[in-house]
């Protein structure tokens, strides 16, 4: 089958000709139809630290993607060959306590699709049944392409009750643009976003943001002022990983303010702790989404109204994946979508 693998200790990633995936009794074979190019990917194609510490060569990348099932192992319930899935991409070991008491997002052994295991920028991709999600009629493959970041914005912006709150979100990355359009559709009263790009913020403002900064020539002080906020942000949502947006929210923060962190900073960041005691702050972190409440609230969510569509900007088939990673490279895009179908 057609893969995009990363093949070579090296920047790169390279169109090859792979075995198909051996599928076990528990594991489900989905026909990819439509991927998504994730920030993590970015870094396994750009070879940067983190993925050299991390990513085992040769190795099949992707784990934002739509398709359909093929083949279905003799232990599966549930499924059938035809229903339309897009899966949890952390595999969880199902024995830890955190997993035996139902808290599976918590799994203390979480391996990664396209990151510890083969990945779905390929024609098939076998994972454990349990990590499928059927998607609903109504909701297109372009949508259930982006489960994976999308639920990574609605697990963190739905961590605390944004109902007639003031928020501030931090990197208007995809996922920073989703959670803004979440807050915003769930009942938040002013939903401020901050960046350094403008193409990234003018997108923010399209699906919902009540303002976006440009933190690198506006001041966030200003914005708060005109908007009439004096006491400060109630909910922090950090999806950035700079460190001087993180000090930057800290010091925006209401007393009794909470933050939801996403993000994921450089190791050995300091902040400025008395922000945090004296406030009476609460941080919590964000990994991945829940299993599977985030799941059912992005589909209730898109089912309520919510519209996600304009954060696709770029839409390609895989052959032009080249193109692709260097739009998403480029940082004027919101989602690049590959089509595997053609
Ligand atoms: P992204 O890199 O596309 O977005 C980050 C944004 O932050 C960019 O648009 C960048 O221009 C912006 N930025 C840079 N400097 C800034 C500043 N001073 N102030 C405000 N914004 C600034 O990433 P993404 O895919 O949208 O993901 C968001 C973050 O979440 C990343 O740090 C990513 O690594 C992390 N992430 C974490 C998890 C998890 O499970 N915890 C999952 C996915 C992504
Ligand atoms: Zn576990």
């Amino acid at each position: 089958m057609k893969s995009l693998s990363k093949l070579h200790a090296e920047k790169g990633i390279w169109m090859v000709e792979n075995p198909l995936p051996e599928m076990g009794h528990n594991d489900i074979t989905i026909k990819i139809r439509k991927t998504a190019i994730c920030g993590t990917d970015m870094h396994i194609y750009n070879w940067d630290e983190w993925s050299q510490n991390t990513i085992p060569v040769p190795m099949i990348v992707g784990h934002e993607y739509v398709g359909e099932v093929v083949a279905i192992g003799s232990e599966v319930k549930g499924f059938k060959k035809g229903d339309r899935v897009s899966g949890e991409g952390h595999i969880t070991c199902g024995h830890c306590r955190n997993c035996r008491a139902g808290r599976i997002h918590l799994c203390r052994n979480t391996t990664g699709v396209g990151v510890d295991r083969q990945g779905a920028f390929a024609e098939y991709l076998v994972i454990p049944a349990f990590n499928a999600f059927k998607i609903p009629d109504n909701i297109s493959d372009d949508m259930a392409a982006i489960f994976d970041p999308f639920g990574n914005a609605v697990h963190t912006a739905l961590s605390f009750d944004l109902v007639g709150e003031d928020v501030l979100i931090t990197g208007a990355g995809p996922i920073g643009i989703m959670a803004a359009a979440v807050a915003k559709h769930v009942g938040a009263r002013h939903v401020v976003i901050t960046d350094i790009n403008s193409y990234r913020l003018e997108l923010a403002l399209k699906m919902g943001a009540t303002r976006a900064v440009n933190v690198a020539d506006s001041s966030l002080a200003d914005v708060m002022q005109e908007l009439n906020m004096t006491e400060g942000f109630d909910v922090g949502l950090e999806m950035s990983g700079v460190p001087s947006a993180f000090s930057d929210m800290l010091n925006k923060m209401n007393h009794g303010g909470k933050i939801a962190m996403l993000g994921i900073p450089p190791s050995g960041l300091a902040i400025n702790w008395n922000d945090v005691i004296f406030k009476g702050l609460t941080i919590k972190g964000i990994y991945g989404r829940e299993m599977f409440e985030t799941w059912y609230k992005m589909v209730s969510l898109l089912q309520s109204g919510l519209n996600l569509d304009p954060i696709i900007t770029h839409s390609m088939p895989v052959d032009n994946f080249k193109e692709g990673f260097d739009i998403m490279g480029s940082g004027q895009s919101g989602k690049v979508l590959l089509d595997w179908s053609a």
